[in-house]
């Protein structure tokens, strides 16, 4: 392959009536990653995203708004556009399926495969799943419902005569593709579902659906409309030019990267997708790669759960708590889902997750590498990269280990393995902070003698500091663009190239560095015991104020109900000193006789209050569970009467 041909990148087009999340989020980042990567290395890129438009769902769901279609896609697509752009997403195209050089394309294919007997005229019968917008045989269907364990929507009986795609003619062909092209699709597990999938048999395509009113019709039959994915597929040609800029075509096709999840990876991507380019006799992309999903805090995303993250309120949250930059912190969940999992496999997305890595890998690891140098720097050499005497066989260390380093990265990265790629980078991180630590230069400092050494050491530090800084670009735009800046090289980080990654020396001997500033403030992990909740600030109160407040440990000695008040019980608690009556909101969890005899924690000196006629001096301490009340009480027995703090 010759690397003036574009590199031509794509992520599945998101369905427009989705939020962006956590999972859109690392599919597109990947892409972004990737794309990032081979610009680096000199290539032209062709880097493309966009939305799935045409969806009997989306019809549906603009009708219930009192929308047109048109209206309502028009009125989503810029959350997507918007989330991309804070992401900083480097996309070229994007594309929405209900644009005018889209439907051209369609259309032009539907009737060239027509023309050549690829797509024929049947009477469909079978189940259809609006929902998933696809076609289930009787035997899948159970109780009218979805087999789609997801999903369990009832399905629709179907019987129409419909348009189909002769698939099962290429079924021979697409395995025996499969088997002569190892890197085709990935990963490897995924490549062996999609094999057992063809081989138990592929069935003819239904790809039209009966009109609604929405959707691109049929050429010459308007009471048709072709099958959503059918036409969703065919996005990826419609950016490369396909039938509108032959040049471009020739320049782009085939993609060389193809991203999707794992749940449109089998039935579509991997089987429909490349029989139709068979059909259209156009060459297959070079590799169709299937990833995983994220759960987050540990559940499966959905609405109803109401734990989709969107990634833009993720970075606000943790820009709030670390006290970084936004785009830093859109960095550092670049990073973390590029470096939890092997790229393909599920993971699972936490505050706690994500802050732990921002304290261990940026704040520690890189933020120690970046605090060690520039500053030392300016403590000893007034800020100017010192020329360094080349022969230092230790120093020597640090130059392979950077060299080896960046083809390293770039075998992970052609072979889609990210976190093995951050993980390569973190090593020569690691590397370097035990180098620092080692040649101590704050001793070689003290020394005169020592001057020439002194220097060696601060200019491979800065060296390493220097690669990193490239290597990390694909993943951490922002934050190598502010490492070079405190570098204060004057050529724009924009302007380097992989092999300027890997090349010692880069570094001009006299180059006047600028005041460092530390780019990740540790988060206090106590801040995120819980998910970030989109509350006001509470305010804070000194110790004093605190002290103020006395709280004892008591035990309850009886307790009743509150006459004509069924949320309140009236309870008297030993003090160890005396007995007090208070009066706590908490009967529709607690009856009477659960309380008596056990110790409860007590605020003894708020003012006496009387409720409902009763007297109450102090007030019981509860979790509040979602307004469940679930009473505080000491992890063993203790005195009646002991304090709290
Ligand atoms: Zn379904």
């Amino acid at each position: 392959m010759s690397s003036n041909k574009t590199f031509y990148i794509t992520t599945p087009i998101y369905y427009v009536n989705d939020v962006p999340h956590v999972g859109s989020s690392s599919t597109t980042i990947a892409a972004d990653v990737v794309a990032r990567f081979k610009r680096l290395q000199g290539r032209k890129l062709l880097f493309a995203t966009g939305t799935d438009e045409n969806a009997i769902k989306v019809a549906e769901a603009a009708q219930e708004r009192g929308q047109t279609a048109q209206q309502f896609v028009d009125s989503i697509v810029p959350t997507w556009i918007e989330t991309w752009k804070r992401l900083n997403i480097t996309y070229d195209d994007f594309v929405r399926t209900t644009e005018s050089r889209h439907r051209k394309v369609t259309e032009a294919v539907f009737r060239k495969l027509t023309e050549q007997g690829d797509i024929y005229k049947d009477v469909y019968k079978g189940w259809y799943c609006v929902s998933d917008e696809t076609f289930f045989r009787e035997s899948e269907v159970v109780g009218g419902l979805c087999p789609n364990a997801e999903c369990r929507k009832p399905v629709r009986w179907v019987e129409e005569e419909n348009y189909f795609f002769r698939l099962s003619a290429y079924a021979d062909r697409l395995l025996q593709h499969i088997e002569e092209h190892p890197d085709f699709l990935g990963p490897e597990f995924r490549k062996n579902e999609v094999v057992s999938f063809i081989k138990a048999g592929l069935r003819d395509s239904c790809i039209t659906r009966a009109a609604y009113g929405w959707g691109i019709p049929v050429p010459d039959d308007p009471e048709k409309v072709i099958y959503v994915w059918f036409d969703a597929l065919l996005n990826y040609l419609t950016v490369a030019g396909y039938l509108s800029d032959d040049e471009k075509l020739a320049e782009v096709w085939p993609p060389g990267v193809q991203l999707m999840g794992k749940d449109i990876f089998v039935r579509f991507h991997s089987t429909l997708w490349p029989a139709m380019l068979m059909a259209l006799g156009l060459p297959l992309p070079e590799k169709l790669f299937g990833h995983g999903f994220w759960t987050t805090e540990g559940e499966k995303m959905s609405k109803s759960k109401g734990n989709v993250f969107s990634p833009v309120t993720v970075a606000e949250d943790l820009a709030r708590i670390s006290g970084a930059e936004f785009d830093v912190a859109v960095d550092a969940i670049r990073y973390f889902l590029m470096r939890e999992v092997t790229f393909g496999l599920d993971g699972d997305f936490s505050m706690g997750g994500l802050a732990g890595r921002f304290n261990a890998d940026l704040a520690n690891d890189l933020g120690n590498l970046l605090n060690r140098t520039l500053p030392l720097l300016h403590r000893y050499r007034n800020g100017i990269v010192p020329k360094p005497d080349a022969s230092d066989p230790e120093v020597k260390v640090l130059e392979s280990l950077v060299t080896s380093t960046a083809d390293e990265v770039a075998d992970y990265m052609d072979r889609l393995q990210f976190s093995e790629a951050l993980g390569a980078i973190w090593t020569l991180v690691g590397a370097a902070n035990r180098f620092i630590e080692h040649q101590a230069p704050w001793k070689l400092a003290k020394d005169e003698s020592c001057a020439a050494r002194l220097d060696a050491v601060l200019y491979a530090a800065l060296e390493t500091v220097r690669a990193t800084a490239i290597l990390i670009q694909p993943f951490m735009p922002s934050v190598s663009e502010i490492i070079w800046g405190q570098l204060g090289i004057e050529e724009p980080a924009a302007k380097q190239t992989w092999t300027d990654a890997g090349t010692w020396g880069k570094l001009k001997p006299g180059t006047q560095t600028r005041e460092p500033k530390p780019i990740f403030p540790r988060i206090d992990m106590r801040t995120i015991t819980q998910p970030p909740q989109k509350e006001e600030q509470v305010e804070q109160i000194s110790f004093d104020e605190f002290k103020k407040m006395e709280l004892r440990v008591g035990t309850v000695k009886s307790a009743d109900r509150v006459p004509g008040a069924d949320k309140l019980l009236q309870l008297t608690v030993d003090l160890g000193t005396e007995e007090r009556p208070v009066v706590a909101g908490i009967a529709q969890w607690y009856s009477p006789e659960d309380l008596v005899g056990r110790q409860i924690v007590v605020v003894t000196n708020l003012a006496p209050a009387t409720i409902r006629g009763v007297e109450s001096r102090g007030m019981l301490l509860a979790a509040d569970v979602n307004g469940t009340a679930v009473l505080l009480q000491p992890d063993k027995e203790v005195p009646t009467g002991s304090g709290v703090r």
